[in-house]
């Protein structure tokens, strides 16, 4: 499968913010002004409380919809939680895994990211899994090996049926919501390293299919440069989200 067989994946996360009106009058305005998509997918990841209501307004094609994380368990005492089984009931197409706010501020390991990941395959809900260096791990040289100790963790258990349908996310951790965006070539390297690695893990074939996303501070000012790269197959965006006019232009990418 060649590059331009990866079908672009730009996805707005919302983090703890709108209301469900919110959301919704977000959904309808960016359907609205972007129209049919064939050749890339949307994908919004609204508060749990968000959920239904912005599925049932999501009408167009190239539309799907994300939660921002999920409970491991199927059913039980887990006070708090949302299991796969109710994302798929609310129409989820995929779930965010291991984001860095889960990872740092919630103290989630990469074992943990690896249980939701097979739940998460389990019940059809695609995992958008997120990986990605903190500041100190890259200036001090580490950041391959904690993105592939991260990529490893959770995916050496997947079959290769479902390594197929992996969406990565390679989000720095020191460009996210901090205005500093890796370069296009320092994202290119890193994108092409876990393609690399999803090889030695998988195979060529799976490689080559994968669809791995950047994240960190992506703006309509920089989308172009970014998806002009090779191997980056798409984004995930947390505060140029927010507004319909600025995902619209990010959306709206222009292939250099
Ligand atoms: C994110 O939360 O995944 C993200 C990339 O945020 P931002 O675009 O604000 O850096």
């Amino acid at each position: 499968m060649g590059t331009s067989e990866r079908k672009p994946f730009i996805a707005a996360n919302w983090k703890m913010f709108k209301t469900i009106g919110e959301a919704v009058a977000f959904t309808e305005a960016l359907q609205k002004e972007v129209g049919i998509l064939a050749d890339r997918e949307v994908v919004l990841a609204p508060a749990f409380t968000a959920l239904a209501a912005v599925r049932k307004v999501m009408a167009l094609e190239g539309f799907r919809l994300a939660a921002q994380n999920c409970h491991w368990e199927e059913k039980g005492a887990f006070t708090g939680e949302v299991s796969l089984g109710m994302l798929g009931d609310v129409g989820c197409d995929y779930v965010i895994l291991g984001h860095s706010e889960r990872r740092h501020i919630f103290g989630e390991t990469d074992d943990d990211v690896a249980r939701k990941v097979a739940a998460a395959f389990r019940h059809r809900v695609l995992p958008v899994l997120c990986v990605g260096e903190k500041l100190e791990e890259r200036e001090s040289g580490q950041t391959t090996a904690v993105v592939e100790r991260q990529l490893e963790v959770a995916i050496r258990g997947l079959d290769p049926s479902e390594a197929r349908e992996l969406v990565i996310a390679y989000e720095p951790v020191w460009a996210i919501g901090t205005g500093r965006t890796a370069t296009p070539e320092q994202a290119r390297e890193v994108h092409g390293f876990i393609r690399e690695h999803c090889g030695r893990l998988f195979d060529k074939d799976i490689a080559n299919t994968v669809r791995i996303v950047y994240g960190g501070s992506v703006k309509p000012e920089n989308v172009d440069a970014l998806m002009a790269q090779p191997d980056i197959d798409g984004l995930l965006v947390g505060g140029a989200s927010l507004e319909v006019a600025s995902f619209r232009r990010i959306v709206q990418f222009v292939k250099l």
